[in-house]
């Protein structure tokens, strides 16, 4: 693995220092406090618009041919998020731009739907948002099981079911849902389609009020008997044509694009965490006399070993990414490795804060309650460790590994 970071990524991480220190933590801290995501309406997402940031991360029209270099958009994706998540994790998520929607479109959609659907993203007059749609209230770890139907009539497809926990979906211009053909086929049946805002059928039922990340909302929708126009099927009929679980594959395609980008969304909470530890220990604990200070920065040495590790992690499973090189496994291993690694750096945090890491309306407070769901999104522990243990089987049986 070879990663020198093009200046193209540096000014991209500055920018979101910039935008972190400002505005994402401020902006975080109240939506916590009053329980409410941060207004689509806000100035602050017309003047991110503004910046151009929702351009970054689109990664160009299409995916990159075999042996093409395609830059370091994965990379740059997982360091912006990192440092973002440093900021503040919900505010990062709630930022305009294609979000998770997006790399569905970049890995299944054909040259058209990439050049109609990322279009609203390359202007700068107004903030806009997409958002991804996959989990169901009987499907979460196991998305085989998703029973959003769709059927095929005369000039396009009706699809109806319910969808839950889809972040950002309502205030999203459009929603990349998962539906299935036909429940009995399993993998088989799925099909990935963008859902426009304005569709009749498509209704928010309920924004959760979740215990961490509140700058952004997650949603339930119902989509009850929507019409869609035959190009909102991604990639096409052909697309689906000659593999059986295409629609599946791409789903995972887009995961292992997603879950490295998750991964180091947790190791910027692990850095905030880490940082207020060390400032309370180099300011405070002087005082506090030589043997306490010793135990916090034994501890806070080995948050920080791991924190490096996780980051590495992320960094790997990008540069795969970047470089066209099989990622699956790398994602997993990253995906399943960093939360753990912030949910201990908090908790080693909140033991050396004492009460002070308690405090509601306090910093680490919140990252306790924020970090949790990144062990959820994405795929959990478990999950990721089947997709870990189905490389394994691949290693032994002399099959690619993906890393
Ligand atoms: C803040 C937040 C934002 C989200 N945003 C989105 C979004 O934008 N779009 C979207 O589609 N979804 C989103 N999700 C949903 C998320 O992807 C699911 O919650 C996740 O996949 C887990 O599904 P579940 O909650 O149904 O848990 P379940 O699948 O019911 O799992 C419950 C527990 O069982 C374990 N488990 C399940 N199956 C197995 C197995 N085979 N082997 C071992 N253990 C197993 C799991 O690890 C977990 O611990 C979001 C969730 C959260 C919390």
């Amino acid at each position: 693995m070879e990663i020198a970071i093009d200046d193209d990524v540096r000014k991209a991480i500055e920018l979101v220092r910039m935008i972190g220190r400002e505005y994402l933590r401020p902006l975080g801290m109240e939506a916590d406090r009053q329980k409410r995501p941060i207004a689509p309406d806000h100035a602050f997402y017309a003047m991110v618009a503004k910046s151009g940031y929702m351009q970054q991360g689109l990664g160009g029209e299409r995916p990159a041919k075999p042996g093409e270099r395609r830059g370091q958009s994965a990379v740059r994706n997982v360091l912006v998020a990192e440092e973002g998540s440093y900021w503040d994790r919900g505010a990062m998520v709630s930022l305009p731009g294609p979000g998770l929607g997006g790399p569905p479109v970049q890995r299944m959609g054909t040259p058209e739907q990439r050049e109609r659907l990322f279009a609203p993203f390359r202007q700068r007059e107004r903030p806009v948002w997409a958002a991804f749609a996959m989990t169901e209230p009987g499907a979460g770890s196991d998305v085989a099981r998703i029973q959003t139907r769709a059927i095929k009539d005369r000039d396009g497809w009706v699809l109806t079911g319910q969808k839950m926990y889809s972040s950002n979906s309502p205030r999203a211009e459009w929603v990349v849902v998962f539906a299935t053909i036909d429940p009995s086929l399993g993998r088989a049946g799925h099909r990935a389609f963008v859902v426009e805002r304005e569709t009749p059928g498509f209704t928010i039922l309920r924004v959760e009020h979740k215990m961490g990340l509140r700058a952004y909302e997650t949603a339930s929708f119902s989509l009850d008997e929507c019409r869609l126009p035959a190009d909102s099927l991604l990639g096409g009929e052909s697309y689906y044509e000659g593999r059986s679980q295409r629609g599946f594959e791409g789903a995972m395609s887009a995961f292992n694009a997603t879950r490295p980008v998750i991964a180091s969304m947790a190791v910027g909470i692990a850095r905030a965490a880490f940082d207020l530890a060390r400032d309370v220990v180099v300011s405070d604990f002087p005082i506090q006399g030589e043997q306490r200070r010793r135990r916090a920065l034994e501890r806070l040495a080995g948050i920080r070993q791991q924190i490096a590790t996780a980051r590495l992690a992320c960094l790997k499973a990008a540069w795969l990414l970047d470089t066209e090189q099989p990622n699956a496994l790398a994602a997993a291993i990253a995906k399943s490795y960093a939360p753990p690694v912030a949910l201990a750096a908090v908790e080693t945090a909140q033991s050396i804060l004492g009460e002070a890491g308690m405090l509601q309306d306090a910093l680490l407070e919140k990252l306790a309650r924020d970090v949790k769901a990144m062990d959820i999104v994405e795929g959990t522990q478990q999950i990721q460790r089947r997709v870990i243990a189905k490389n394994v089987i691949g290693v032994l049986g002399g099959e690619p590994a993906g890393a």
